[in-house]
């Protein structure tokens, strides 16, 4: 964890910006390996599926009561008939892509909640089998999550293709980043980019990420899974 926080701060960035956010990203991880990373200070941590989260949140709870004082992210797709599991478990929500998600989030936060941070997935490099929205329809998405009390608009997110050249994901970065410009002169208070995972986030915190998404290189290669 220290080197990954260190590799974080030291990692170039435009002199006027703070280091970005660092999310663990825990899927497939046990809830040991979480409590562990908590104990060392990580407070923010990234599932991919809401029911893995709610099974994990149990075991942590049993582990470790301070474990309560962490901040959740959905990073994972979300299908409309879990936005309600979802509103319910999650701090923030990384995915939303539609309107109709917009919709059944804002309707299911509970009112005794805070609000829900929403950050809108962007399929920056236009691919078919991916989810997110096309950069034509954040305006509009946005404009909806502002709309909605029980949602709180922080950003956008995005997962740029792979692609062994690391120029091309410098560019889908950076585009991300005009983006994110552009969103911020609409919705001035907007604070998160989030982009970059182990692979790559110091090319994406080189073009502007507020927040980077690592997985394998905090918790090493997730269990059962090559790579
Ligand atoms: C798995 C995952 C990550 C982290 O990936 P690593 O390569 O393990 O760092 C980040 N974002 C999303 C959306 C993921 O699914």
């Amino acid at each position: 964890m220290n080197d990954v926080r260190q590799l974080l701060n030291n990692a170039a960035r435009a002199p006027d910006r703070p280091p970005p956010r660092l999310l663990a990203v825990a899927k497939s991880q046990s809830a040991a390996a979480v409590a562990e990373l908590a104990a060392a200070g990580q407070c923010a941590f990234g599932e991919n599926y809401v029911q893995e989260a709610a099974a994990r949140r149990t075991e942590l709870a049993a582990l470790d009561p301070a474990a309560a004082g962490l901040e959740w992210h959905l990073i994972g797709h979300l299908q409309s008939n879990k936005a309600r599991d979802a509103a319910a478990l999650f701090d923030w929500v990384q995915t939303v892509d539609r309107e109709k998600l917009v919709a059944a989030l804002a309707r299911h936060r509970r009112g005794d909640q805070l609000p829900l941070n929403v950050l809108i997935q962007v399929n920056i490099d236009d691919e078919t089998s991916k989810h997110g929205c096309a950069p034509d329809a954040i305006a509009g998405l946005a404009r909806a999550v502002a709309a909605a009390p029980a949602l709180r608009l922080r950003g956008l997110m995005a997962i740029p293709a792979p692609s062994p050249e690391s120029r091309r994901r410098r560019d889908a970065f950076r585009r991300m980043r005009a983006c994110f410009d552009e969103l911020q002169r609409v919705h001035p208070h907007i604070d998160t980019l989030s982009m970059g995972m182990s692979e790559d986030f110091p090319l994406a915190i080189a073009e502007g990420a507020t927040m980077v998404r690592v997985g394998r290189a905090l918790f090493g290669a997730r269990p059962g899974k090559a790579g």
